[in-house]
């Protein structure tokens, strides 16, 4: 079982108080890495997160609303227990996620960021008159908070995800729901415990439930008083959540699953274009949205390219992030394993061939690691172009022409995510515009920053988290024109 001054409460909570199960159920959390139970949450009921909405509404102020600085101190007080706890924060992620530890306590980092950068740019929301004078009124443009948001988060950043929702929904004065994935509630129990203990918030500000996706899921689509959700996940699950909010017109912040395509041209920097990839593909075991899911590479540098893949890729270490120096940790569970497993398998074939990496048959005596592999020769066909894998699989695929791999990388979809390396700007500014992802990295492998606003087109989602975009994400605005 896990020690740690941080998880001392290993429960809910709601409106101020840490909150047990009503129904005494609980579920276990795995180390992914070693397959034990580290630990035992509630499961809580239906009346348990009726119980946190109903917090959640008490908090909320639209009358007399809480001042920009009052929610500004909130967001810098949670910035700085993030970063004082930033080492103990990492490592219950490391144990629950399996990432390694320094990428798990980078992540917490990452993370304050968010905070920081809501904090510092929250004046964004204050009440602004317009300049021109319609109809002969002088008009106002409040940005009102939109009530009590249902925030749920996937497992793959834990505590990342849930700082892009929860700053801007503090910076909009909003008080939350917030469920956490089944896999991964630990860090989020552990955030909950520098909250309660180091920013003075007001009780039903933030509410934590975990259990059953089915029976938090129900009460946040069909409570009246939770007008919106922020959301990140699978595709298949944000479709649901369109659907089971489509009565009650609920605004919906989705930020959904990807198939990111990373085009290599005859003319990049072959050495740097691998380190991003590898930077990139194998940043939480393959395990994020943004991941490189098609490696494009033109076919004059491919055998080249595969060579400083293989290379990189065979220095790699796998194992418990616990341990030092270890690259890569292990898959979130079986499925996880097995989805990766199949995508090669299919892969190899249909054709495709092995660069880097075992032979399925060499695959999985019972644990989660999966060495990082690397194939080439994929074509459309196969399940590892057109699913996301969401594992240390890198899958090349030959082009010849800017126009063809322009279709090629849209050809899905999802539009979240993409990346193009070449030294010609020109066909840099053409790719990136032809691309229909919300986010395109041109000689970087770089992912989403506070800074900038990133969601996805298409069936990647709706909305923006981080920038001004994401900041303005839990506000309504309110037009207030006064005559004379
Ligand atoms: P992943 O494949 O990354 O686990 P999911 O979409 O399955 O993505 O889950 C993301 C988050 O959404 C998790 O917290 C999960 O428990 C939650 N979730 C899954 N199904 C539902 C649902 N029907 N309603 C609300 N939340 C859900």
């Amino acid at each position: 079982m896990i020690e740690s001054p941080l998880l001392d409460k290993l429960t809910g909570y709601i409106g101020g108080r840490w909150s047990d199960s009503s129904e005494g159920n609980t579920f276990d959390v795995y180390n992914p890495a070693t397959g034990e139970v580290i630990a035992k949450v509630p499961s809580m009921s239906e009346a348990d997160v009726v119980a946190a909405v109903e917090a959640g509404k008490s908090a909320l102020r639209l009358t007399s609303p809480y001042t920009l600085e009052t929610r500004r101190t909130w967001l810098e007080g949670i910035r700085d227990a993030l970063r004082e706890h930033k080492e103990e924060v990492g490592r219950i992620l490391c144990m629950e996620h399996g990432k390694p530890l320094k990428e798990a306590q980078g992540e917490v980092d990452y993370a304050a960021g968010f905070f920081d950068y809501c904090s510092k740019h929250i004046q964004a929301l204050d009440a602004h008159t317009l300049t021109e004078k319609p109809k002969d009124c002088t008009w106002t443009v409040h940005y009102r908070p939109i009530g009590v948001a249902g925030l749920i988060t996937p497992w793959n950043f834990p505590i990342g995800m849930i700082a892009k929702k929860l700053s801007a929904a503090l910076a909009a004065g909003c008080p939350s729901v917030i469920k956490p994935a089944s896999e991964t509630p630990l860090t989020m129990v552990a955030l909950f415990r520098l909250m309660d203990k180091y920013v003075d918030m007001p009780d039903g500000m933030v509410n934590l439930v975990m259990g059953k996706a089915s029976v938090i899921g129900k009460v946040l689509c069909e409570s009246p008083d939770v007008p919106m959700l922020s959301f990140t996940g699978s595709t298949e699950v944000g479709r649901k959540l369109v659907v089971d909010t489509a009565e009650q017109v609920k605004k919906l912040a989705l930020e959904l699953g990807g198939n990111a395509p990373f085009i290599v041209f005859d003319d990049a920097d072959l050495d740097s274009a691998a380190d991003n990839l590898i930077a990139n593909k194998f940043r939480g075991g393959g395990q994020t949205c943004v991941c490189a899911n098609r490696i494009f590479v033109h076919e004059k540098v491919a055998d080249a390219f595969g060579e400083k893949l293989a290379a990189r890729v065979n220095k790699m270490n796998v194992g418990n992030g616990l341990t030092e120096d270890v690259d890569l940790g292990p898959l979130i569970n079986q499925a996880g394993f097995d989805k990766v497993k199949r995508h090669l398998e299919d892969a190899l074939a249909n054709g495709a061939s092995l660069v880097a990496g075992k032979e399925p048959e060499d695959l999985g005596d019972g644990h989660l690691f999966f060495p990082p592999t690397v194939i080439t020769g994929v074509t459309r066909d196969m399940c590892c172009y057109r699913e996301e894998t969401f594992g240390p699989l890198v899958p090349m695929a030959l082009f010849r022409r800017e126009e063809e791999v322009i279709d090629a990388g849209n050809d899905t979809e999802f539009g979240l995510a993409s990346y193009v390396f070449t030294n010609d700007a020109e066909r840099a500014q053409r790719v990136a515009a032809g691309l229909r992802f919300g986010h395109c990295g041109w000689n970087t492998g770089t992912g989403p920053t506070p800074e900038a606003p990133f969601g996805g087109m298409k069936a990647s989602g709706i909305g923006r988290e981080g920038g001004l975009e994401g900041l303005f994400e839990f506000v309504e605005a309110q037009a207030v024109p006064r005559g004379f």
